[in-house]
C-alpha cells in the first residue's frame, strides 16, 4: 500500500493525545483497505483546531472546512457521492460550540458520516478557552477566575438527537479506538465517537484518564436504557470511573439512501453534462 504519511512537519506538542488518534486512523485505513474498501473512497473532512491538523499528516483525500462546519461539509460530499466513506475530525469546541446545530441535525437525519470528536475539553489551538464540556472552575484565557458553567454531556446529547452509533474511546487505547472507527465506518448511518484526548499544554488529564478510563461492554446495544446507564457513569465534572466502548448501535434508514433512492439517474446524467459544458 502507498505510504500513509506525508512530509508535512508535525507541530503537535510532546505528549499530545492527537498522536494516538493519528496512529489509530492509520491502522483503521489499513484495515478498511484490506477489507476491500478502495483507498480513494476514504475521504477525511476536518474542522479547525489542533485536532484538524491530522489531515495534514495523512496521504488521503481530505477537505479542510470552516470552523464548526465539517459535518455539514461531509454531508454534502456524501450526498454527492454516496460510495465514499467519510471520516470527520472535529474538536469539542468545533462540534459542541460553533457547530452544535450541524451535529444535532446530522444525528437526527442519520447521515452516513462518521464523526471523531477529539475531546480535550477546551479550545487548545487558541491557547486554552473553555468549551461546552470544560469542567466548572476551569481557569483559562477566557475564564481567568474559573468557568461558572456545568459541562454538557455530549453522549447524552447524541442519544437525545437519535444518533444510531454512539461510542467513546481514549487516545492512549489505540487498538480499542481503531476497532471502534472500523465498526463506525461499516455502520450505515451517523456515527459519533468521542475520543478523550489529553492536552498536556493547557489541560493535562493524562493521569486521570489512565487511572479512571476502563473498557466497558454493553451486551444490549439497541437498548437506550443500558446506553444511558453507561453514559451517565461520568458527568465530565467529577473524578469517577469513565466507561469506554460502543454504548449504542441501531440500524435505521439513513439520509443519503432515502434522498437518492428515487433520483432519476438519466436526469442526473443530463445535469452533470450540462454543468460540464458551462463550467
Ligand atoms: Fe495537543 Fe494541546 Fe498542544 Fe494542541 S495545544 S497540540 S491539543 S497538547
Amino acid at each position: 500500500m502507498e505510504k500513509l504519511e506525508t512530509n508535512c512537519p508535525n507541530t503537535w506538542c510532546p505528549g499530545c493525545g492527537n498522536f494516538g488518534i493519528l496512529q489509530a486512523i492509520k491502522l483503521t485505513v489499513e484495515s478498511l483497505v484490506n477489507s476491500g474498501i478502495p483507498r480513494e473512497n476514504i475521504v477525511l473532512v476536518s474542522d479547525i483546531g489542533c485536532n484538524s491538523k491530522i489531515v495534514d499528516y495523512l496521504n488521503l483525500s481530505s477537505f479542510y472546512s470552516l470552523h464548526g462546519r465539517p459535518i455539514a461539509t461531509a454531508e454534502g460530499i456524501k450526498l454527492g457521492n454516496p460510495d465514499l466513506k467519510i471520516i470527520v475530525f472535529t474538536g469539542d469546541g468545533g462540534s459542541l460550540d460553533e457547530g452544535i446545530s450541524h451535529l444535532i441535525h446530522a444525528a437526527k437525519r442519520n447521515s452516513d458520516v462518521n464523526v471523531i470528536m477529539h475531546n480535550n475539553r477546551l479550545f487548545a489551538l487558541t491557547t486554552g478557552q473553555f468549551t461546552a464540556v470544560s469542567p466548572k472552575g476551569l481557569r483559562g484565557k477566557s475564564t481567568p477566575e474559573g468557568s461558572v458553567e456545568e459541562p454538557l454531556n455530549p453522549l447524552e446529547l447524541m442519544m437525545a438527537s437519535n444518533a444510531s452509533f454512539i461510542a467513546r474511546s481514549y487516545s492512549s487505547k489505540i487498538e480499542h479506538l481503531k476497532n471502534l472507527i472500523v465498526e463506525a465506518v461499516n455502520h450505515k448511518g451517523f456515527s459519533f465517537i468521542e475520543v478523550l484526548q489529553p492536552c498536556p499544554s493547557f489541560f493535562n488529564t493524562t493521569e486521570f484518564y489512565n487511572k479512571s478510563a476502563y473498557e466497558a461492554v454493553n451486551p444490549e446495544l439497541e437498548s437506550k436504557e443500558k446506553a444511558m446507564q453507561l453514559i451517565k457513569e461520568w458527568n465530565y465534572a467529577d473524578e469517577s470511573k469513565i466507561p469506554l466502548g460502543l454504548f449504542y448501535k441501531k440500524d435505521r434508514m439513513y439520509y443519503e439512501d432515502e434522498m437518492t433512492r428515487n433520483f432519476d439517474k438519466n436526469k442526473i446524467a443530463d445535469i452533470k453534462k450540462c454543468l460540464a459544458t458551462h463550467f
